[in-house]
Formats: structure tokens, C-alpha cells, sequence
């Protein structure tokens, strides 16, 4: 019994167990490796390892592998790294639908004894006529009636390499004239002269991924094969298969509801574009919506696990808002992130009062609520630096930061009062003379009152950092819901802005790795190890702002 929260999947499994059909639940998920996982992939594999995990039994990863064209060994890693990384792991050796192929071709074999498949020669342009259309049957291909014995005779010769590309298809004899297009004498092999990643040479010959699929799904055991809705027209295919070829077990299909996200685009397809015309730095640039790329970004795989059971399992497709992704990491950092202090656009402050050369060391919590993560030690100097944004000549009603004449706080330092502005030739504010009052370590000061709390770094201590700030990669909801303009005309301009001249506490100059960090005020950013040893600095990627900015 599934312990999980019933969805319309767990009610057909515990029908299925009930009624004595499986003694165990076996799934899988089955990519194509020809590109990087993103987060609808992460909805599929939630659902298929979970499901597995909910029912004890085991999901197998299967390398859905039959278009060697446009697929590689990269892929293929990134995806295995991607699905550990989710916090999944498969029984043994991941499978290749081609680890399949000799068995698959021996089921075509069986259906043209059968007089179940046949040899059409026809051209693509005509297939495609003797088709027919929704509202027309189709006619018989006139290579319908070939003789067994010269089909299997053509099948074996197409697998010799004897035809040229195209010249013939094995197709498998179902109903011209079905309602169901995938069901009027569907397409089965195709010859393409392609060496392939796992099995080289060996083929010319391959299996199309209706027919590959049940069969594989039947040979690995697996009991309910969960697919996206868009295949729920390919099903009676998928039936067909199974019924007409001795494999060994029958797979139930069912289908579910692709997960869309507004902002962005989660077609492998149309990433691909973003990666090869240079809109994006690579699949696991931190504004994709690959696994690898959010990975970059900051994202944990427990917010990604949180948020597809959060999404939920439906028949009914939808569009899943992109707050509720960024509050499930959010969500996930506040709970766990260090708090860090980091200043973006530095103006320095010079404390008067505070001698020349001299520092102290402050202790600081970790994390205000989480007294276990301990403390981390911050430098006070004379030279500080606080954020331009924290301070105006001229405040308006209840500015909560500093201004001449006023006082503010330094988050886990002292209270320091303005006293003169210093300006450049050019009229720029270039420092602020303050002086810090002695008596108001982690105290209140007597007889007067602190306008808020700034964060701040030391100007002598802190370590210089490059700060990346990420936004969403597209300015429309739908990006590629329009069929008049091309997705990439709504890449939003300032999905990176990036800010050189930023100081973080000392402690960050060896960055930790397992999470980002909340820069107080700021928003939770992770350290970048491949970025910084690119620049010779320290680079953090912005993981996500601390409140939903684009809430209205
Ligand atoms: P894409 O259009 O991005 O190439 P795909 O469905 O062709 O997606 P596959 O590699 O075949 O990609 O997907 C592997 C599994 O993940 C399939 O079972 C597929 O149905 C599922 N999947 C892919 N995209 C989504 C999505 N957006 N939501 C839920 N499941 C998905
Ligand atoms: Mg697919
Ligand atoms: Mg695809």
C-alpha cells in the first residue's frame, strides 16, 4: 500500500495489486539523451522513483536511445549525475532501450510471420497521402499484401545494410481506415546509416520509439509505465504491441499532465536553441531551467523534490506559476542557509573615533534561529563599507537606513552616527565620516534611537566579489505560446546583471559548497567555483531574491 498522498496513479496501482496483478510495482524512467534534463524531467522522475519508492518496488533509468543522430555520451552523463543529484538511484546498471535491439528486431520478426507487419516502399510523400487525413480513412499501401516470405526476406536485407536510407520501412499492419492516426499501419524501423553511441556499427536498422517502448518497458518487467499526455493517443499502439508479440510481461501505460512553468521553456528542443545561438552560457547557465543549470543557480534538490509534490500529479494539464518554485527554495534556504553579510555597491565609512590599524573581532550567529550552526567571527575596522542604497542627504519620511546627523545600527557591530559627507570633484559622494558609539555592543545607546539596521563589511578585512544578479529568462509567461513570434524575441534583457565591485565578509573567502548563502537583506546567493577560478575572484550566483519581488 502506497503510505503517499493518493493521486489518481497510487488508486490505479493499489487497484492493480489488489486484483492480484502484480506482486510488485516496477517503473522507469526513460529519457532520450539528446540534451540536459530540466525541471518537467524532475516531475517525471519524482513521480517514477517515488512511486517506486511509496510501493517498494524498484525504477529502472532507461536510456530511451533509438535516434542516434541527434544523441551523445554527454547527455547520457549529465543525466545519470542529474538524477542522483534529484536524490535517486536505479537498481544496477542504468538500461539502453538499444541494450533491446536484437530482441526487438527478433519481435518485428515474429509480427511479419504473423502477417502483422510488412515492407512498404512506399516514399515519405506518399505514405503521407495514403494516410489520409482526421476526416479521411486512409487507403492500403500497395505493398500491403507482400508475401511473408519476401518481407522477412527485405527485413533481413534492410538490417544488412543492402537498402539506401528511406528506400523502405518496416510498418506493422493494423487499420488504414482507424480514427486513430498512430493506428493506420504505423511506422516500426526506419533505416539510418548512423553510428550510435552505445552500439557503433552494429546497426543500420532502428526501432521507432512506439514500438521500442512497450517492448522495452516488457522485457525490464515494468508494471505501470508512466508517460505524459500526449502519448494517451499512442496507447492502443502500445496495447497493440504488447498483445501481438510474445514478451513476457504486459506494462500498463498511463498518462499524466506535462508540467509547464510560466517564464520560461521546458522543451529540450527549444533549450537546445537558447545553448547553440549563445542566448544562454551553456545547458547549465544558472537561467536555464535544466537541472544542471538550477544546480548553478542554487537550487537544492530537496526544494525540487518539494516542489513537483507540491505540483501534484493530474490528467489535466496546466501552467505552474514560477513563485511557487522560487518559494519552495526559498522556503528550503531560510530554514538552512548561513547568513552572510556582502555589500554590492560599496560606499566607505570611515570611523572617526576608531583607531588607526586596529580591528576587533565580532561574533556573529550562523543563523539567528539555529543556535547548532554555531557562530562565525566578522572583523569591525575603522574602514567600513555600507551599500550606496542605505544612505540619503535628504531622507524621506521614515527612512529606516542613515542620513547626516542620524544613526543606525551595523548588523552584529555598533551603533555609528553620519557626520560628514565627502564628496570627489565631481560632486560624487566618495565616503562618510561617522563616529561609532563604544557602548552599544549587541546594547541599545542611551538617549537617542537608531534609525534601523544596515549590513556592512570591513573595507580592510573584506574580500573583494563579483556578484551575479539572475532574473527570469523570459519577460512573457508564455514564451513560446505564440505561434506568430519566435520564443527568443521575449528574453528579457536583464536576466543578468552583474556587479563587480562587491565586498563579502572574510569568512567567504573560502566559500562552503553544500548551500548558498542568505546575504542578509540581499537574498541567498551560492558560491560559484568554476566562475571564480574563470575570473580570479570570488563569483556568487543570486539563488533568489528574499521576497517574491514580481508579486503585485
Ligand atoms: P522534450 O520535449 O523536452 O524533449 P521529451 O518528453 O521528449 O521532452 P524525454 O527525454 O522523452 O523528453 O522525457 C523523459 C520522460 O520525462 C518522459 O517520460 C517524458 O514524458 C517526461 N517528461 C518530459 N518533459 C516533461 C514535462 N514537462 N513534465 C512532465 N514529464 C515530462
Ligand atoms: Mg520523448
Ligand atoms: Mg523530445
Amino acid at each position: 500500500e502506497a503510505n503517499k498522498s493518493s493521486n489518481f496513479i497510487n488508486q490505479i496501482i493499489d487497484e492493480d495489486l489488489a486484483a492480484g496483478k502484480h506482486s510488485s510495482v516496477v517503473t522507469r524512467f526513460p529519457p532520450e539523451p539528446n540534451g540536459y534534463l530540466h525541471i518537467g524531467h524532475a516531475k517525471s522522475i519524482c513521480l517514477n522513483f517515488g512511486v517506486a519508492e511509496a510501493y517498494k518496488g524498484v525504477c529502472n533509468l532507461r536510456f530511451d536511445d533509438t535516434n542516434p543522430e541527434k544523441e551523445n555520451q554527454e547527455y547520457i552523463d549529465a543525466i545519470r549525475n542529474d538524477v542522483q543529484w534529484l536524490g535517486y538511484d536505479w537498481p544496477g546498471e542504468a538500461r539502453y532501450a538499444s541494450d533491446y535491439f536484437d530482441q526487438i528486431y527478433d519481435f518485428a520478426v515474429e509480427l511479419i510471420q504473423k502477417g502483422l507487419a510488412y515492407v512498404c516502399s512506399l516514399s515519405a510523400d506518399q505514405a503521407a497521402i495514403y494516410r489520409g487525413t482526421l476526416t479521411e480513412p486512409g487507403k492500403p499501401s500497395p505493398f500491403r499484401q507482400r508475401s511473408i516470405e519476401e518481407n522477412l526476406d527485405m527485413f533481413r536485407k534492410m538490417r544488412a545494410g543492402e537498402y539506401e536510407e528511406g528506400s523502405h520501412v518496416l510498418r506493422a499492419r493494423i487499420d488504414m481506415a482507424s480514427p486513430n492516426m498512430n493506428m493506420r499501419d504505423p511506422i516500426l524501423y526506419r533505416i539510418r546509416f548512423r553510428t550510435h553511441h552505445q552500439t557503433g556499427d552494429t546497426w543500420c536498422l532502428y526501432p521507432m520509439y512506439d514500438f521500442t517502448h512497450p517492448i522495452s518497458d516488457a522485457l525490464e518487467g515494468v508494471t505501470h509505465s508512466l508517460c505524459t499526455l500526449e502519448f494517451e493517443d499512442h496507447r492502443p499502439l502500445y496495447d497493440w504491441v504488447i498483445e501481438n508479440t510474445s514478451v513476457p510481461a504486459a506494462p500498463r501505460q498511463i498518462e499524466f499532465a506535462r508540467l509547464n512553468l510560466n517564464y520560461t521553456i521546458t522543451s529540450k528542443r527549444k533549450l537546445l536553441r537558447l545553448v547553440e545561438e549563445n542566448h544562454v552560457d551553456g545547458w547549465d547557465d544558472p537561467r536555464m531551467p535544466t537541472l544542471t543549470g538550477m544546480r548553478r543557480r542554487g537550487f537544492t534538490p530537496e526544494s525540487i523534490r518539494h516542489f513537483c509534490e507540491m505540483v501534484g500529479v493530474n490528467k489535466v494539464g496546466g501552467t505552474v506559476d514560477m513563485g511557487m518554485l522560487e518559494s519552495a527554495i526559498r522556503d528550503d534556504l531560510n530554514e538552512r542557509a548561513p547568513r552572510a553579510m556582502c555589500v554590492m555597491r560599496p560606499l566607505k565609512v570611515i570611523l572617526t573615533n576608531w583607531p588607526q590599524g586596529e580591528s576587533e573581532t565580532l561574533t556573529l550567529p550562523v543563523h539567528p534561529q539555529k543556535p547548532e550552526l554555531g557562530m562565525r567571527e566578522v572583523i569591525w575596522s575603522r574602514e567600513l563599507y555600507i551599500d550606496r542604497e542605505d544612505f540619503v542627504e535628504e531622507p524621506p519620511r521614515k527612512w529606516k537606513r542613515l542620513s547626516p546627523g542620524e544613526a543606525v545600527r551595523l548588523r552584529g557591530g555598533y551603533v555609528m552616527t553620519c557626520r560628514e559627507v565627502i564628496r570627489g570633484e565631481d560632486g560624487q559622494i566618495t565616503e562618510l565620516h561617522c563616529e561609532y558609539d563604544p557602548a552599544t555592543l549587541g546594547v541599545n545607546p542611551e538617549g537617542y534611537k537608531p534609525k534601523g539596521v544596515i549590513h556592512w563589511v570591513s573595507a580592510e578585512a573584506g574580500v573583494p566579489a563579483v556578484v551575479r544578479l539572475y532574473d527570469r529568462l523570459f519577460t512573457t509567461e508564455n514564451p513560446a505560446g505564440n505561434k506568430e513570434s519566435d520564443f527568443i524575441e521575449f528574453l528579457n534583457p536583464e536576466s543578468l546583471i552583474t556587479m563587480t565591485d562587491c565586498w563579502v565578509e572574510p569568512a567567504l573567502a573560502e566559500p562552503q559548497r553544500a548551500l548558498p548563502y542568505q546575504f542578509e537583506r540581499e537574498g541567498y546567493f551560492v558560491h560559484d567555483s568554476q566562475e571564480s577560478e574563470n575570473r580570479g575572484k570570488l563569483v556568487f550566483n543570486r539563488t533568489v531574491t528574499l521576497r517574491d519581488s514580481w508579486e503585485k
